[in-house]
């Protein structure tokens, strides 16, 4: 019995997935969160937050630190961001996990690499398997990898397909100390479903306004009501939240391209993140999206933090 015990010993750490853009760290947390939290496009600058996903497995429970975003246009300033956002998420956690995409090892996943202690466990988390033909020359490259890179476990995933995922949350678990599990064994983020909704917006946003989106926009969430069912068998639970969300552009010009011909664009921004948002938070959700135009916000501190975005 005492084996067993040992053997099962909860394990609980907090992880944070690095590496340079594009290689698909919010695609892997999202996949391994099973839920899709953080934003994830081909724009490397779209995540504004520094997100945490948890997730819990009878063995362990996991918390995710997402590494902020950065933009790439300045390639100096990139690399004194991408090296200050590398060293501040992996301050405090137990583990790491570098995300690679599968066959590329190149000069900036090098710079991003170098930036670990080499005290920290590490994890290869190598992406975007779905993209090679030939699954033969995984071999070769996790071995010139392990030449290269001394890590704990290399891990062939998939975000896309969500393949791996099982291994990868096995690898990492493999790492963390012993320890009770933190959070409710329920919690997918510790952001409020408020942060959740702004984000989905805003994820939308980006998709449906693609390479016009206009720089410097932002969403807020204006009002918030839940509403209690009347349903006696329900219990108090609630039956419908009524949001209210702006999105914030600078110029008026910027709102017609949000808006699209007739509001079609807006339309679809709000239909498609309501029917999101009404799976993720399990109710019913009416959801209205206004456009509005605050020009120079983004100079304002006072009130990027209203909108809830670091200055
Ligand atoms: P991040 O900048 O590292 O957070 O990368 P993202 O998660 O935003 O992903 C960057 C791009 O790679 C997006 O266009 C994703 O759709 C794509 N991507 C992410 N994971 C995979 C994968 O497993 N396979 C493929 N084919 N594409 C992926
Ligand atoms: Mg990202």
């Amino acid at each position: 019995m005492s084996e067993t015990h040992e053997a099962q010993a909860h394990k609980f750490g907090t992880v944070a997935i690095i590496g340079r853009p594009n290689v698909g760290k919010s695609s892997v947390l999202n996949a391994v969160l099973g839920e899709h939290l953080s934003i994830t496009s081909a724009k490397p600058q779209t995540t504004r937050h520094r997100i945490l996903g948890v997730v819990t497995q009878p063995a362990f429970q996991i918390a995710f630190a997402d590494t902020p975003g950065f933009q790439t246009k300045h390639v100096g300033a990139m690399n004194r961001v991408m090296n200050r956002t590398v060293t501040q998420s992996i301050t405090g956690v137990e583990a790491a996990v570098l995300v690679l995409e599968a066959g590329r090892y190149g000069a900036a996943d090098k710079q991003v690499a170098a930036l670990l202690p080499p005290d920290l466990p590490l994890i290869v988390c190598i992406n975007k398997c779905d993209m090679s033909d030939n699954v033969h020359e995984l071999l070769p490259f996790v071995q010139r990898l392990a030449a290269e890179l001394p890590a704990t476990a290399y891990v062939p995933v998939s975000a896309k397909k969500n393949q791996g995922m099982q291994p990868l949350l096995d690898a990492i678990a493999a790492q963390l100390p012993v320890a009770p599990a933190v959070f409710d064994a329920d919690t997918l983020t510790d952001r409020s479903e408020r942060f959740l909704a702004a984000e989905r917006i805003r994820e939308k946003l980006f998709r449906l306004v693609g390479d016009e989106i206009p720089f410097g926009s932002a969403v807020e969430i204006e009002k918030w009501e839940d509403e209690v069912s009347q349903d006696r068998s329900q219990n108090g639970a609630v039956g419908l939240k009524r949001i209210f969300a702006a999105i914030w552009v600078e110029r008026e010009g910027h709102k017609t391209i949000v808006l699209g011909n007739k509001g079609e664009r807006v339309k679809r921004i709000a239909t498609e993140s309501r029917m999101e948002l009404e799976g993720l938070l399990q109710c019913k959700i009416y959801l209205e999206v206004w456009v509005k135009v605050r020009s120079n916000w983004r100079e304002n501190s006072a009130t990027l933090k209203s909108l809830g975005i670091d200055a």
